[in-house]
This record gives structure tokens, sequence and C-alpha cells, in this order.
């Protein structure tokens, strides 16, 4: 497997000097799997570029898209992605819905004629959606879980499994703690529910899906300090990354969905904490900030 980042960034882009080396772009992550077949976390502004690298390549794409959830941030570039004007190109959208609010209608609502020139069903490529929940489903050769996390409305993290290795992506996810779940109320309440149900710690859910994962990227959007005046905004700091990599028993955790008035020595800055923290307690994981053009194979 093969993944590399296009977009960084969490919440909004951000571009800029201060910002070049770990990038500005929201969401969005191309993971290249055995037969070079094609999956994308994600359609932040990332993905324009992702766009245009595959275009320069002429050839026709068939691929899997696979949306955590439909705030700005992750499907932004949707409709700037350039391969979804061309016919011939194929892409099944995978992502959650709710009674009310249907997967196809989420991305199309976006492109509505008030807010972008160009509507859904004027794009030229196949685009089929396929919603789901917590399940498994089989994509290429791979097998694709998913698992809701704890982040406002809803929003899912996948798991790809191919051939023995497995990657993980959680891009916005906060810690559950059953107090605020039962003051704050911004989460659906069947996903409230879920969490509520486990004995114990309820982020376990979270560790168990993470399981030996060879990568997780996960939300660390914040530090500690600053956690403590966003609770209940559905997001991670990084002490809460590195306790989720330790539980799971990861390999390596990559520091994703960085806070949007973070600059690159900010980021460096929470990098070098963390790996101050894994040598400290002793953690067995390699740990990495996610920046804009990385790529990592394994
Ligand atoms: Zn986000």
């Amino acid at each position: 497997m093969k993944v590399k980042f296009w977009g960084t960034r969490g919440s909004l882009p951000t571009p800029g000097k201060e910002t070049v080396r770990y990038g500005g772009n929201t969401p969005c992550v191309e993971v290249r799997l055995h037969k070079n077949n094609l999956v994308v976390f994600d359609a932040g502004t990332g993905i324009r570029g992702l766009g245009d690298e595959l275009m320069a390549t002429g050839e026709s794409i068939k691929a899997f898209l696979a949306i955590s959830h439909p705030h700005w941030d992750h499907i932004h570039g949707f409709p700037f992605f350039k391969p979804l004007y061309i016919s011939g190109n194929e892409f099944t959208i995978i992502g959650a819905q709710t009674r009310n609010l249907r997967l196809r209608q989420m991305i199309s609502d976006q492109m509505n004629k008030v807010y972008f020139p160009i509507q859904l069903n004027e794009l030229k490529a196949k685009i089929r959606f396929h919603p789901v929940r917590e399940e498994t489903i089989p994509i290429f050769e791979a097998t694709l879980s998913s698992i809701y996390v704890n982040h406002p409305a809803f929003a899912l993290g996948y798991r790809l499994n191919v051939g023995g290795k497995s990657l993980v992506y959680i891009s916005d996810n906060e810690p559950f703690d059953r107090e605020v779940a039962r003051s704050v109320k911004n989460v659906d309440k069947n996903i409230v529910e879920k969490y509520l149900a486990v004995k114990g710690d309820p982020n376990q859910r979270i560790f168990d899906f993470a399981r030996g994962a060879d990568i997780l990227i996960h939300d660390t959007t914040y530090t500690p300090e600053e956690y403590v005046n966003h609770v209940g905004w559905g997001h991670s700091h990084y002490l809460f990354s590195l306790k989720i990599a330790d539980e799971a028993g990861v390999k390596r955790l990559v520091l994703f969905h960085h806070e949007q008035s973070h600059n690159d020595d900010k980021v460096d800055e929470i990098l070098s904490k963390c790996l101050g923290e894994i040598r400290n307690r002793n953690y067995r994981f390699e740990c990495l900030a996610a920046a804009e053009g990385m790529e990592l194979e394994w």
C-alpha cells in the first residue's frame, strides 16, 4: 500500500508562507493498493492537486472516494476535481447518511446553483453513491470498514485492509466523555448511544477499530491546553492521538487535520512534544506529522 497526502489542514484552507511545509489544503489522502487501484479519503481542497495529477496521465479512472462527513473542509474540493468532468471515468462515493439527508444530496447540495455554477448532474463521469453505516465492504482487492466517530452531527472513520496490511483514517474525532456527551448534545443521538453502551472507556470502540494498524492517520487539531476551550467541537489534542496509537498497538501514527491557526513552527512543536511523550512513556510506535506531498509506503 502507498499513501500520499494532498491536504492535511483542518477546517479551513490556510495558504501562505507560514504553512508551506505542512500545507494549507484541507483533507484529502490518496491510497494506492497493490495493483495501483485508487482509493481517496475525503474531498477537501487537496483533491484538486490529485485531480490534476490524474488528468496528466490521460488514463481513464475507476476509483473509490470515501467521505468522512460533509463538513465544508471535507467536501469543498469535490467540484474542483477535474476527473469528474471526463466521461469514461467512474467513481463510487462512500459515506454516511441519515434518514433525512441522503449521501447524494449532501454532495449535490453544495453544488446547488446558489452556491456553485455547475450542478452534480452535469458532471460527465459515472458517479455511484454507496451509503454505509458501521460495516465492512469489499473495494477492489481490499476491504473497507467504517465506524462512527465522535464529531458533531455524524462522521465516519475508515479502515482499509489488504493482504495483511492496514491503514486507518480518522480525520475528525474527539475523545468521548460521558459527562460532555450528556451536556453538549451536538452528536447524532444514535451514535452517542453506541458510545454510552460501552462498558469502561467508551473510546475503546476506536482503540479496537484501529487495532494493530500499520498506519493510523488521526485528528490532532489541538494541544491539550487549547482543547480545554474547544470541548464539544469534535476534535482531538495530541495526547489523545498518542493514547489511541498506544492502546490500539499501531505501528505508525500520523498527526492530521492541523489546526488552521497553527503555522509550520507550531506543528513542529506539537510533533516534538509527541516524540518526547513517546520516549517518556516507552510507547512503541513511530510518529510523524502529515505534510502535503508526503508519501509513505509499506
Ligand atoms: Zn474537518
